[in-house]
């Protein structure tokens, strides 16, 4: 019998097509160097929660909580379920750390797997992976700009190009009601033509009727409900501020009104960033500010705001813009050896390679299968080989290695004693 990956899963091969673990490496580290820059600081929290927390977060009526969780009882017949998103987490772990109480303005990121269990198709994974950004602790709507600004610089970091972000505002709680009411008012008549999902949720949270990804749905909505200032004084002000600032530094978005997002937590500015790539998936990201979950969770009453992006989305946009999005400037040394002598040498020689501080930049590898030198030379230049040492008998006997450059064919003779010195020079 063998076995397959779960359903929704997939390895992250090594390997140089799309979705390879060296892809997911540069995008890490493309947005680890740009969190850096900003002030962000890595939050790792675990991958199981109480689901609790979840219901508590998210909302008991939400796709997530009642659909999409992978749950289960432990031991202890605690209910514990597989993370499903990165912020109530992260709320949780600020305040169990207490942040709130000594230094309550904290900037974190976070890279890691998310689960939900969602029917996969081109885009939907049930594990999948998300970078995100939470700045917790300020009502200040110049944290709604540097959000967004964070996320459009990842983004152009990793050279995504076409992609839309668009704008909305809930407001505050009292805003978000006034909203509600009114939705539930304008669409009264229309309830008979929604989906069984939307005649819920018009009796449960009417704002969710406005992300209905169904198309009938879409356009009775979109004829019943147009954008209405629905703002009080203060939630305009803010908003005026946040696209203040991005106006100001240039950052592209356009105002959609439909936008609510799918968790209850937000309030004020919402966003999501799509990608016409995509497909029917189209959505690369999305955030918002949510100013009440800290204080819903037990907390202060504190101000926050935050995005994730989906990796796998960035990654299939990345590969219909072409392959070489991510350039490897990783050198290989790849060591040919033949005979039982020179491979101990090689052995040797390649550990102490690997040792060396200028070299941490390179790969080095040699050959553990027995294969003819013809064979060595093929998978040294699979591997993408700088340069070849080659050692067989003879070298051994001259206590020399040959070293080839695999680009101009140019071959030397190198003593052993030499070797770490002639690569230096080539490679520093
Ligand atoms: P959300 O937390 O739903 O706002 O998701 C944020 C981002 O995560 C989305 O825009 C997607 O890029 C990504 N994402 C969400 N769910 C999935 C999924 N099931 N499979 C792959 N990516 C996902």
């Amino acid at each position: 019998m063998t076995y397959k990956s779960v359903k929704g899963t997939a390895d992250i091969l090594p390997s140089g097509l799309a979705g390879s673990s060296e892809l997911y490496q540069a995008i890490e580290a493309i947005s680890r160097n740009i969190f850096q820059r900003f002030n962000y600081r890595e939050i790792r929290t675990p991958v199981i929660e109480e689901r609790s927390l979840f219901v508590k977060a998210i909302g008991a009526e939400t796709d997530i909580v009642t659909k999409e969780m992978f749950s289960f009882r432990d031991r202890g017949e605690r209910e514990i379920v597989l993370r499903p998103e990165g912020t109530a987490p992260i709320v949780r772990a600020y305040l169990e750390a207490n942040f709130h109480k000594q230094d309550a303005f904290q900037k974190f990121y976070y890279i890691g797997p998310m689960f939900r269990a969602e029917r996969p198709q081109a885009g939907r994974m049930r594990q999948f992976h998300q970078i995100g950004a939470e700045a917790i602790g300020s009502m200040a709507p110049e944290i709604d700009a540097e959000i967004i600004v964070l996320m459009a610089n990842l983004l152009d970091a990793m050279k995504i190009k076409g992609y839309k972000i668009r704008i909305n505002n809930l407001g505050c709680k009292d805003d978000k009601a006034g909203l509600s009411k009114t939705l539930r008012g304008a669409l009264a008549k229309e309830k008979s033509v929604l989906c069984d999902d939307c005649k819920k949720r018009l009796e449960i949270n009417p704002l969710r009727v406005l992300d209905c990804k169904n198309e009938s749905c879409r356009s009775v909505i979109r004829g019943a409900f147009k954008s209405v200032k629905f703002l009080c004084n203060k939630c305009d002000g803010h908003f005026k501020k946040v696209l203040g600032c991005l106006d100001s530094l240039g950052i592209k978005y356009e105002l959609d009104p439909y936008i609510v997002r799918g968790l209850d937590y937000y309030t004020q500015t919402v966003f999501e960033v799509t990608h016409p790539e995509l497909g029917s998936q189209d959505a690369l990201g999305a955030g918002g500010r949510y100013d009440n979950l800290i204080s819903d969770m037990g907390g202060p009453q504190l101000g926050a705001a935050g995005f994730a992006l989906g990796v796998e989305r960035i990654l299939i946009v990345a590969a219909k813009q072409g392959a070489t999005v991510y350039p490897d400037d990783k050198s290989v040394i790849y060591i040919a050896a033949m005979g039982q002598s020179a491979k101990e040498k090689a052995f040797e020689l390649i550990n102490s390679l690997r040792g060396i501080e200028w070299g941490k930049k390179a790969s080095f590898d040699t050959d553990y299968e027995d294969k003819s030198l013809k064979a060595q030379m093929r998978e040294a230049d699979k591997l993408g080989a700088k340069f070849v040492l080659i050692i067989g008998d003879d070298e051994i006997s001259k206590g020399e290695a040959v070293l080839r450059d695999m680009a101009t064919k140019e071959q030397i003779a190198v003593k052993f004693s030499d070797i770490i010195n002639a690569l230096k020079g080539k490679l520093c």
